[in-house]
């Protein structure tokens, strides 16, 4: 239902008033939902992470989220600059820690400047508000991540969505598209499978086709390419014009910006919603987000090191016939298939204090359930050992 501000009607006396139509109750509305969910087998539960179990789940990949020089960097920029903001960017809130966190950023990423926003699904759904209307047609892999479908449906724009990582398919949507303005989006990393687009491609269809290519990178920043700038490290704004990343991943704080040429950026800034109606992100965050990027342009071996471990776990869990996938990201899905065997494997080595992420519809497609095992430069050999223990352990318990 829409909202409006109407001057306030006339009373309607009492003998005239039409009866409410029937409605359901909120109460019942709300307990038909979770019925069919929990139906599925799909209502979710969360736990709070006391930081006992051995984590295999998140996305800190680097071990920065952990790391005391950031959270020490925290400290400094609340002591500095207060707990808050205060306002948004265009009011009073854009501080000297945002200023400096944006352009050093910009620098790393070879792009004229960046732009900070709270989070990465802030970020998708501001540029494709921003980008898009009702003129513009935006082509997506199948398999982007939702806040690149929400923004799209927030746009008003024509979406297409071509099959995952299938650049015949892309040319095939593009050949018939009349629109003024195209789009390619593409995750970098793909969140759930670990696969990494092929982006010079991808800036190769975008170029034959005069679309614009916007890659969100969220898994990709820090952990690709030689000096962690991404899976499009090196490409351009000649290439990609829009790019997206976030914070709260290999960076380990929290936030996402969108870096671009100088004329893209200011027109985000002017048009985004979600950019203008919210809140600066607390300084603390901006100060933590510099520090940690100063970790992963300086310190290599972070990197390094996350790599040695995505080729340990690769090289055992294939000799234990595990079912792995494609990727070589610290994004390692087991590809299970079936729902209720995901969600045993999953409370086996919760069981043995491992956690990992079980991944079900409608998060993936149907049939395609999984353990999302992610890996992180902080593990050890021994940490690795115990979570293929604990695989064996499944393997074993359900065989026939
Ligand atoms: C996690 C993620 C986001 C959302 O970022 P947040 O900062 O967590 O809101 C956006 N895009 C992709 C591909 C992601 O994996």
């Amino acid at each position: 239902m829409r909202w409006r501000w109407m001057p306030v009607p006339e009373p309607i006396p009492d003998s005239v008033r039409k009866p409410t139509p029937a409605t359901t109750p909120w109460p019942e509305r709300l307990a038909g939902a979770r019925r069919e969910r929990e139906g599925a087998r799909r209502w979710r539960r969360r736990r709070v992470n006391d930081g006992a179990a051995l984590d295999f789940a998140g996305n800190d990949y680097l071990g920065l989220a952990l790391d005391p020089r950031v959270s020490e960097a925290a400290a400094v920029g609340a002591r500095r600059f207060g707990a808050g903001a205060g306002a948004s960017h265009l009011v009073s809130g854009h501080l000297a820690i945002h200023e400096a966190l944006e352009n050093t950023l910009a620098e790393w990423l070879g792009r004229e400047r960046a732009l900070l926003f709270s989070t990465g699904y802030m970020a998708n759904l501001g540029v494709l508000q921003a980008l898009a209307d009702g003129g513009t047609a935006l082509f997506q892999d199948r398999l982007n991540h939702a806040s690149l479908i929400d923004g799209a449906a927030l746009s008003g724009a024509r979406s297409r969505r071509f099959h995952h990582r299938d650049n015949d398919d892309l040319e095939r949507l593009l050949a018939r598209s009349h629109a003024a303005h195209r789009l390619i989006i593409s995750d970098g990393v793909f969140s759930m499978d670990g696969d990494v687009a092929d982006v010079n491609a991808l800036a190769h269809v975008a170029r034959r086709h005069q679309a614009w290519l916007m890659i969100d990178d969220a898994h990709g920043i820090g952990v690709l390419g030689e000096h962690g700038g991404g899976c499009s490290e090196g490409m351009g704004s000649d290439e990609v014009p829009v790019l997206v990343g976030t914070l709260g991943k290999a960076l380990g704080t929290g936030g996402a910006f969108v870096a671009g040429d100088a004329a893209l950026i200011e027109h985000i800034t002017q048009f985004a919603r979600s950019y203008v109606y919210t809140t600066a992100q607390p300084p603390a965050v901006a100060s933590a987000s510099l520090a940690a990027l100063n970790i992963v342009r300086d310190e290599p071996e972070h990197r390094a090191r996350l790599n040695a471990n995505i080729a340990t776990f690769r090289r055992e869990a294939q000799r234990l016939g595990l079912p792995l996938a494609k990727s070589t990201t610290p994004i390692q899905p087991l590809m299970l298939g079936d729902e209720a065997r995901t969600l045993r494997w999953a409370a086996s080595l919760e069981r043995a204090g491992i956690a990992v992420g079980a991944i079900r519809p409608p998060t993936v497609p149907l049939g395609q359930a999984r353990l999302r095992i992610t890996l992180s430069a902080l593990h050890t050999p021994d940490d690795i050992e115990r979570l293929l223990d604990g695989l064996v352990a499944c393997q074993r318990e359900v065989a026939p």
